[in-house]
């Protein structure tokens, strides 16, 4: 069954276009990845498909029907936190909550269910603005769940905040997709997507430039492959000098660690290896290394993901 059905959608703020024809399918059951820069239009593509923005053009369909009709279905995590600092975190659930319609009952455990899913129980009655960037977060998750949503959208969860609850955000996707929920998950994290995600989609100046799982968009650049080495002298070796070998398209050279990106049909391993000894460097680890969607991002728009 289709979730999401995105259509060909357009939003222009003023003249300037932050979704532009961006049409994407979701189904139920995926943990699906939007991967794209700072800019590139996630979060107004999310806002959209939430209700919270109007479309300049295009279409979004829920669970088959118009946005509109079904969004309690939906549970929204926004990008910048939406709580009340002076609410205990029961409060805020709380409120969320009776927004949605619940009452009596099932408000209360979905309130007692929300916060022992986010590891906030032991909280629920200290103040909002008592807590942590990574409680913060926490609780702005356990508001979307309160209602039992079947759907979730989380708009960079994970932004700025300690290593532990990041951890904890991480598995909690992993929990709720187990438990059936559909789980729309954006971020400029290549890692987070690379782990967590059936599939992805690459987003672009308000476009899907590539979409599938991982292993489909690393097969767009399949005619490649990328050596690693780590090296006790690297500054011994040239960018330049490297890359006038036979097939070789992209250099880096860190302290330590050199990446040589080349063409996979051409067998320059001798060649590079030869060039180094020459320079009397010593390689310590050496090996060839899958590509990533880092290199899939810089090879199909010149850019990378982050700077
Ligand atoms: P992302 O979430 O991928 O970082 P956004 O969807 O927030 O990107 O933004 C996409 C583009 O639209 C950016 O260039 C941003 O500056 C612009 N933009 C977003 N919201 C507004 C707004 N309310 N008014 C004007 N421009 C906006
Ligand atoms: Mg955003």
């Amino acid at each position: 069954m289709k979730v999401i059905e995105i259509d060909n959608l357009v939003k222009k703020f003023g003249d300037h276009t932050a979704v532009n024809g961006l049409s994407l399918t979701i189904e139920q059951g995926e943990v699906f990845g939007l991967l794209g820069p700072n800019g590139a239009g996630k979060s107004t593509t999310i806002n959209l498909v939430c209700g919270l923005l109007h479309a300049t053009s295009g279409d979004v369909k829920l669970f088959g029907k118009p946005a509109d009709a079904e969004k309690s279905k939906l549970g929204f995590v926004p990008q910048n936190i939406a709580l009340y600092d002076n609410f205990t975190a029961y409060e805020n659930v709380k409120f969320f909550g009776e927004l949605y319609g619940l009452r009596g009952k099932e408000l209360e455990s979905g309130i007692d269910e929300a916060l022992e899913f986010t590891g906030l129980s032991d909280v629920r009655r200290k103040k909002a603005k008592t807590f942590s960037g990574g409680m913060l977060r926490r609780l702005n998750i356990a508001a979307a769940l309160v209602h039992n949503p079947q759907l979730i959208i989380m708009d960079e969860p994970t932004v700025g905040i300690d290593p532990q609850s990041r951890n904890h955000i991480l598995k909690s996707v992993q929990r709720l997709n187990e438990k059936g929920v559909t789980v729309v998950y954006t971020t400029h994290y290549m890692e987070e997507v690379e782990t967590l995600c059936n599939r992805i989609a690459i987003i672009d100046q308000g476009k899907v430039i590539a979409s599938g799982t991982k292993k489909e968009l690393t097969a767009l650049i399949d005619d490649k492959k990328s050596l690693h080495f780590t090296v006790d002298n690297a500054f011994e070796l040239s960018k330049e000098e490297l890359g006038q070998i036979e097939g070789v398209i992209n250099v880096e050279i860190g302290d330590n660690e050199v990446q040589v990106e080349s063409l996979k049909e051409v067998d320059n391993l001798h060649a590079i290896m030869e060039y180094v000894s020459h320079k009397q460097v010593k390689v310590r680890d050496i090996g060839f290394r899958d590509v990533t969607l880092e290199t899939v991002f810089l090879t199909l728009t010149g850019r990378k993901l982050r700077d």
